[in-house]
């Protein structure tokens, strides 16, 4: 097996997406993972989830992956602005980021896990992050989980039921 498909499987790419190229240097510490598509592949609308869409262009991105061993691991690759009748030029969503991130969805679930029990200083040191880009995804997190929450069942007469702290704390 070469090494583009073992990174393919362990990075669960989907079609169009696949490993175009992997350059590990033990210099400089790091594997970088090169992902692309090929041409005359098509995408969905990241706005109206219209499909079929071809690459109008393409941005240069960089996500900051899981540590291969203790290697840092980063993942580049060309990603497309789709062109939709009904939503204009946008960018696709890519499966393994969510959008405007600069790290995977794998790194910031560890990061995510790390700060259950790390200070955000110490945790940006453990894994070689500037502290500011994990108060950016902890408030993310937090805004998103909050955004899922319905809190349209909570009366002055259930709040143990819902575990929130009736004491005039907040
Ligand atoms: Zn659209």
């Amino acid at each position: 097996m070469r090494d583009r498909d073992i990174f393919q499987m362990a990075l669960g790419l989907t079609p169009p997406w696949e490993v175009e190229f992997c350059e590990f240097s033990p210099e400089k510490k790091r594997l970088d993972i090169r992902l692309s598509f090929p041409r005359g592949s098509v995408f969905v609308c990241p706005e109206c989830g219209g499909s079929g869409l071809k690459a109008h262009d393409t941005v240069d991105k960089v996500w900051r992956h899981l540590n291969f061993f203790q290697y840092e691991a980063w993942l580049s690759a060309k990603v497309p602005r789709s062109k939709c009748d009904q939503c204009g030029v946008r960018l696709v969503s890519v499966p393994w980021a969510r959008p405007g991130s600069g790290f995977t969805l794998l790194f910031e679930a560890l990061g995510m896990s790390m700060a259950g029990t790390l200070p955000v200083k110490t945790l940006a040191g453990r894994i070689g992050v500037q502290d500011t880009r994990i108060w950016r995804m902890l408030h993310h997190s937090v805004d998103a989980a909050r955004a899922r929450q319905s809190h349209a069942e909570v009366s002055s007469g259930n709040l143990e039921k819902f575990k929130i702290c009736a004491h005039p704390c907040r």
